[in-house]
């Protein structure tokens, strides 16, 4: 260990760092693999006191803190790449109070999001933020990049559950934000400058959640259809007439590495472009005359070639499957991957507007897309061609970037919709954000850490 680190152990314990290097790219590294890792060491704080203490240290000695949460992120927002310390917050993991009659949780930001849920259904509330990674991903992440998810379309973003926040700023100032309350009118909501800080501001060190109520029992149908602008269609007449918990569409290549990754049998007799999956709030467990009566209607007018309407939880779970393991049935092509959205409205013209821009210069490359239609957020994956090398394929999607973001920007777009700007995106944050607003993003991280210690590099 070098001095400065030495000068840790005033107030870590041994066993609260580690400088091996396989634990610092274990713990330095989300799920990204664009960059190389570099960090001194990763340490392991158990309270908001110890991170206080850490980042008027790091302050003192000019040295760069990553926070480090579930590493699920998919914009190297958790890569420590300039020498910094990571700061895992895997042992900050306690449920620390439920209050009944408040509807809330109170829990230290490594809590991984499914324990949150968990947490919640004994008490036998809901907590609506979920996703694929929740398993791993800590609700302070959640915090950090605003999470969205499989059911925004229903209960909005994390921004949107989350009454208190408990920050350590870069400063070192511990800041207790907005301690639950539903009503608030004190001047302008701080809270809200960390929710999607991506760790440039502070550590976020205790969430409070707003917990609901479980939905009534949902149903859930599966539908192939031909074309981009039918997709919309149905969108529209199923959100017109049904409480939509989700509506997440995907291309037939998609669902193909889904089925051939898990083995199994595609539930469709034929190919189709696209599918979209929808799961309806139902008050009964018996399926909806009504939503049979849209389906069938939507047959009929050829909008729908085939759909499939889930019998059981069983099937429901096997629906679900479809879509829930796209991104882990990708993986092994080490994909492109962008999250990106427009207006809802705009969809299918933006996806006809990438489909042939890529063409143009990427004419035999798989290029994946599904999404959570119904917030306009559509993720984009090219698949590496056997030919290229993986640094090859690297250097290539340089190239694409470009190419996707100003067509991001021509639609008034965002970059990023959900997984943030990290490291892979802040060189074209300027094409979703003005110059008066990075400004003022440049006021704030320069008040909030002054010394420039917190995720070095990252956002902006
Ligand atoms: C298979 C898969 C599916 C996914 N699906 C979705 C999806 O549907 N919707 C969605 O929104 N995201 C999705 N993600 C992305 C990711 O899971 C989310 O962004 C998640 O919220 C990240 O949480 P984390 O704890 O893993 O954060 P990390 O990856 O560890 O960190 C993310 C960022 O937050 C910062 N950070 C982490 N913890 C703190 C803290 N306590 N205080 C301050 N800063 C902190 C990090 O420095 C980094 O900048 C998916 C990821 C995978 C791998």
């Amino acid at each position: 260990m070098n001095s400065s680190l030495d000068s840790l152990s005033y107030f870590l314990q041994a066993d609260q760092i580690k400088t091996d290097p396989k634990e610092c790219l274990f713990y330095g590294k989300d799920w990204t693999s664009y960059f190389d890792i570099q960090a001194q060491a990763v340490v392991f704080p158990h309270s908001t006191e110890e991170i206080q203490k850490l980042v008027l240290w790091a302050r003192q000695h000019k040295i760069g803190l990553v926070p480090s949460g579930g590493r699920t992120g998919l914009s190297s927002g958790a890569c420590a790449t300039q020498n910094e310390i990571i700061v895992s917050m895997e042992r900050l993991s306690h449920i620390i109070n439920f209050n009944a009659l408040d509807q809330t949780l109170l829990c230290q930001a490594g809590v991984t999001t499914e324990r949150v849920q968990e947490a919640a259904s004994k008490k036998g509330f809901f907590f609506p933020i979920d996703f694929a990674a929740k398993g791993s991903s800590h609700l302070g992440g959640n915090v950090a990049t605003n999470a969205g998810g499989l059911r925004v379309l229903r209960y909005g973003t994390t921004r949107q559950w989350v009454c208190g926040l408990k920050v350590v700023t870069g400063r070192g100032d511990l800041l207790n934000l907005n301690k639950g309350l539903v009503k608030n009118a004190t001047g302008p909501d701080l809270m809200s400058h960390f929710i999607g800080s991506e760790g440039i501001f502070g550590f976020v060190t205790e969430v409070e959640v707003k917990l609901c109520l479980p939905p009534s029992s949902t149903q859930i149908l599966l539908c192939a259809l031909e074309d981009l602008d039918s997709l919309m269609e149905c969108y529209q007449k199923f959100k017109n007439n049904f409480t939509l918990q989700a509506f997440e569409f995907f291309s037939d290549n998609a669902l193909e590495k889904v089925l051939q990754n898990k083995n199994q049998k595609s539930p469709f007799s034929k190919k189709y472009p696209y599918y979209f999956l929808i799961e309806v709030e139902s008050p009964t467990k018996e399926p909806q005359e009504e939503l049979l009566t849209l389906f069938e209607s939507c047959l009929h007018l050829s909008l729908i070639k085939d759909g499939l309407l889930a019998e059981n939880s069983d099937q429901q779970k096997l629906f679900w499957s479809y879509r829930e393991q796209i991104s882990e049935s990708l993986s092994p092509y080490f994909p492109y991957k962008n999250d990106i959205s427009v207006r809802v409205s705009q969809v299918p013209a933006f996806l006809k507007a990438m489909e042939q821009t890529l063409k143009q210069s990427y004419k035999d490359w798989t290029v994946v897309w599904f999404g959570h239609l119904g917030d306009g957020n559509l993720h984009l994956n090219i698949l590496r061609p056997h030919h290229l090398s993986k640094e090859e394929f690297f250097q290539c999607c340089r190239q694409i970037d470009p190419l996707v973001f100003h067509t991001v920007k021509q639609f008034q777009g965002a970059i990023s919709a959900e997984h943030g700007v990290g490291l892979t995106k802040k060189p074209f944050l300027h094409l979703s954000r003005s110059p008066e607003e990075l400004h003022i993003f440049r006021a704030m991280k320069s008040y909030y850490d002054p010394d420039g210690i917190l995720n070095p590099g990252k956002v902006v």
